[in-house]
């Protein structure tokens, strides 16, 4: 599959202007707090990363989370006249699936329009008790581009999973965006470089030409518990070695930052060097922050000057320690960040060998079952049973069961149709720790019958 970025040369869009040029650019992300934290510290917070933004070119947008702190979080549309004119750069708006459905979502978008909002983030939303329906980050994609508006539109990726099933997944589904009309791919947040190159060699090879935006976060001393669980955000983990060297750096006090500063920047350096097109700084809350990270990462960019030197560099600091324990630990090619020279040899990183989870005979024969019967079709007492037996669950399927191997999709907590959303455990289990993924099941079931391209299809 070709997916080719189209260039628009008669566009005032600052932000796909700076992605066309091919300049490594930064975004800078504030993540909204609850409406009752305190206003007047925020506009505070907002105003300094302005006022720093509008003086550094390499700042090319600033981004605002939707959701994120909770139900409550403030409303970006408040903030987004104020980043307009304070920094002259555009606001990228996340828009949230929590809490929408088709008819909500596309409302939300046109006010944002109306608003006059152009760059948008589509995701899903992690689980949240506070909501009980979640609209599918493809489908606000598809919203956006049917509202014909002039929307640039953003799309997540989660490149920081570890076993067959999870991470093939991820990629399937960030294609099916890209397919829907995403303009540019946003990553999870997490620390495994590996990753990060896996995620550029994977749109190498499937010819994929769209513009990749590393998420970094600088590690803070708040940080360190959810280290200690071995998982940050939802659907990202860590390994054990690497909770514990970020532990004893805890343990150094007055040293703690300077080294999450070197290791941000490292990361930033890393991005730039192995091909991303910019960064997304999330976890900063003061214009003296994003000016400490920007300025030390330019100098270091002066630093290194091949990828080579960059990895040795990455690795040294890392004690060589791994980034993901011993029981999951799949990554799709081999020998990645083993640069040999000035930049990486296509020959060394190649595809290693992948096995998606065994399909258990009885799913087998389940779904051969369903298949031939075409339970899709059966209505009434006889559709419940069939439907019970065969795809897990009675009720009437969200989508065409032939479309999802015959997994009913309403076993997932979000009843997301598109693809699995980032959040899914180290073991491949839902976000919810209840159950496996179901996106899971259909990728081991689609792999045996040679339904894989089905899953990069936004149009089931
Ligand atoms: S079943 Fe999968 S896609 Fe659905 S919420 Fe759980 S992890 Fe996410």
């Amino acid at each position: 599959m070709t997916v080719q970025y189209k260039m628009n040369f008669n566009d005032d869009n600052l932000l796909r202007q700076r992605l066309q040029s091919a300049q490594f650019m930064f975004l800078a992300e504030y993540k909204l707090p609850a409406k009752d934290d305190n206003v007047s510290r925020v506009f505070e917070e907002v105003n300094g990363i302005c006022e720093y933004s509008a003086e550094n070119q390499e700042i090319a947008a600033i981004s605002l989370t939707d959701k994120l702190s909770s139900e409550l979080s403030l409303d970006p549309l408040e903030l987004s006249p104020k980043i307009t004119s304070r920094s002259g750069k555009p606001p990228i708006i996340h828009v949230s699936g929590k809490g929408h459905d088709v008819d909500s979502v596309r409302e939300r978008l046109a006010s944002l329009s109306s608003e006059g909002i152009n760059n948008i983030l589509a995701v899903s939303g992690h689980l949240d008790d506070s909501y009980d329906r979640y609209c599918d980050s493809v489908e606000i994609i598809k919203q956006a581009k049917l509202l014909e508006k002039n929307f640039f539109i953003g799309a997540a990726v989660n490149p920081y999973k570890y076993r067959v099933n999870d991470s093939y997944g991820q990629y399937f589904k960030m294609i099916a965006k890209i397919k829907a009309g995403a303009d540019f791919i946003v990553t999870q947040t997490g620390w495994d470089m590996k990753k990060l190159h896996e995620l550029i060699l994977f749109t190498k090879m499937r010819d994929i030409h769209i513009p990749l935006i590393a998420r970094l976060s600088l590690i803070s001393e708040e940080d360190g518990q959810n280290f200690s669980n071995l998982g940050i955000d939802p659907g990202v983990s860590v390994s054990r070695e690497f909770a514990s060297l970020i532990q004893r750096e805890m343990a150094s006090g007055s040293q703690f930052m300077a080294t999450q500063l070197k290791r941000l920047c490292l990361q930033i350096v890393g991005c730039s060097l192995m091909g991303y097109s910019g960064v997304q700084i999330c976890g900063l809350r003061t214009a003296y922050e994003l000016q400490t990270v920007m300025e030390t990462a330019k100098k270091m960019m002066g630093d290194f000057r091949t990828v080579r030197e960059w990895s040795d560099e990455w690795n040294a600091f890392h004690h060589g320690i791994e980034m993901v324990g011993s029981a999951y630990n799949f990554y799709m090619f081999r020998n990645l960040l083993s640069f040999k020279g000035k930049s990486d040899s296509e020959d060394n990183f190649q595809l290693a060998e992948a096995a998606f989870e065994e399909v258990s005979l009885s799913d087998q024969l389940k779904y051969k079952i369903a298949s031939v019967l075409s339970i899709e079709t059966k209505k009434g007492f006889g559709g419940r049973v069939l439907r019970r037996i065969l795809s897990g669950d009675s009720d009437e399927a969200i989508l065409d069961l032939s479309k999802t191997q015959y997994v009913s999709l309403n076993k997932c907590p979000k009843k997301l149709v598109y693809g699995p959303c980032s959040g899914s455990q180290l073991n491949g289990d839902c976000e919810n720790g209840e159950l496996s993924c179901v996106h899971n099941e259909r990728i081991s079931l689609a792999a045996l019958n040679n339904e894989l391209d089905n899953l990069e299809d936004p149009d089931v």
